[in-house]
């Protein structure tokens, strides 16, 4: 493959360059990025953007003097509104022909039907700078979605002093994520900061940007109010371009679109094929976006494919790290392994294993970065129940409890 052009530049797009420059590619590279900044990275955002810890320099993956070091062509600020073959359609009427064409242009906040536009959403750079702001002058924060994202603003207004309300859908708030009673555990974690969590609460309609009308017809007003209900793939610049796009672009197992030559997709927006599930599976986390960038430059220059890692994500929230590694979703049944958060004890050190009969296939640690490591190594190999109760009565063992 001679030229290739990456459209979105964001994680994925960036570092499936950089893969490819580290790869040996010496052919040309354009970068095609929707927004004017140079690629930046997200998880900050929500974290120490949010929080103030961070100016917006920090979150910078690389700016133009390193984009140019890699020896790239990028187009800051050009969105790409249509693909035929390997030719990119822009925005200003030109295109972009390419020999490879990878996809990697991410998802975009879902909203409600009858949003205002004046209600807030969290996906851009430039949505947690004016965030940041808004919560510096406000006394009231209502989020509507406790998933991750819900949650991380949620601890940024708390650490602040407003006044929280988070409307969660389902029983327990990240619940999607981490399942039943990992959801329990975020969820105390919500209500020890501070915040009014109201599990299995939906709103009927926005009154206003500052108000909405539950299914009871009461009504919650705040100064800001904030959706965070996930996020839909960036597919609409997609449509004519023949590929199959339902839940995000079809992939096979190393990314390339399915029933298109020289095209692949990555990151947030792309479905690969998932060989345990045995359909296509679409990941909206940092390091799957890394490790596919990974797998899609080594399948463009024909290379070595890396060995397949275990999946992980973590979110900050009020206080301590969530860390989850492996696949939850194949769970049938969990089990607290280490502490004694799910008995009412502190969530901060509770570790929950995941299991599909008696193999581990996830743990989820709630401020216990030290365990994760060799539980990780668990996870990978699929033990035994018994394993991974020894192992944790050997990493307690020098905890104070
Ligand atoms: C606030 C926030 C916090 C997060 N925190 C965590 C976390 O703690 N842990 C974790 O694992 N994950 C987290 N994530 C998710 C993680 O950031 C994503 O999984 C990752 O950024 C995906 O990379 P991507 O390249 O697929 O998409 P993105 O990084 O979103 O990049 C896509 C880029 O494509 C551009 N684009 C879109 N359409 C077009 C077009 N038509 N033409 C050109 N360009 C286009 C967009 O402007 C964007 O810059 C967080 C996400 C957000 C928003």
């Amino acid at each position: 493959m001679e030229h290739v052009v990456i459209v979105g530049a964001g994680l994925g797009g960036v570092r499936t360059a950089e893969q490819l420059r580290s790869g040996g590619h010496r052919g040309p590279i354009t970068l095609i990025g929707a927004e004017e900044h140079p690629p930046y990275d997200r998880p900050p955002l929500s974290k120490q953007i949010l929080s103030g810890a961070w100016d917006a320099e920090r979150v910078i993956l690389r700016d133009k003097p390193a984009l140019d070091e890699l020896d790239i062509t990028y187009r800051l600020g050009s969105a790409a509104v249509s693909l035929n073959g390997t030719t990119v359609g822009l925005d200003d009427g030109t295109s972009v022909a390419g020999d490879a064409v990878v996809i990697a242009t991410g998802v975009t906040a879902r909203a409600i039907p009858g949003q205002p536009g004046a209600v807030w959403s969290l996906r851009t750079l430039d949505d947690a700078l004016a965030l940041r702001d808004a919560l510096d002058n406000s006394r009231s924060l209502l989020v509507v979605g406790g998933g991750f994202i819900g949650a991380e603003v949620a601890h940024a207004a708390r650490a602040r002093g407003l006044d929280v309300t988070v409307l969660e859908a389902m029983p327990g708030p990240c619940e999607r994520a981490l399942g039943r009673e990992g959801g329990a555990l975020a969820g105390r974690l919500f209500t020890e900061s501070g915040a009014d969590l109201r599990c299995g609460s939906r709103i009927s309609r926005f009154v206003d940007a500052h108000t909405v009308e539950l299914a009871d017809g009461s009504t919650l007003s705040a100064d800001i109010v904030l959706v965070g209900i996930g996020a839909t793939p960036e597919l609409s610049w997609l449509a004519g371009s023949g590929l199959d796009v339902g839940d995000g672009v079809a992939c096979d197992r190393t990314g390339r679109a399915v029933g298109a030559a020289g095209v692949w997709a990555l990151g947030d927006v792309a479905a690969w094929w998932d060989d345990v599930r045995g359909g296509r599976c679409r990941t909206e986390h940092w390091t799957t976006t890394v490790d596919q960038a990974a797998i899609v430059a080594r399948d463009i220059l024909g290379l070595e494919l890396p060995a397949p890692s275990v999946p992980y994500v973590w979110s900050d929230q009020f206080g301590l790290k969530i860390q989850l590694v492996g696949r939850p979703d194949l769970a049938d049944n969990v089990l607290q392994v280490i502490g004694d958060g799910l008995d009412g004890g502190p969530v901060r050190g509770t570790v929950i294993g995941y299991f599909a009969g008696d193999r581990l296939v996830a743990v989820a640690g709630f401020g216990a970065p030290r365990h994760l490591p060799r539980l990780r190594g668990l996870v990978a190999t699929g033990a035994h129940r018994g394993t991974v109760l020894s192992l944790a009565q050997e990493l307690i063992g020098g905890v104070v409890r």
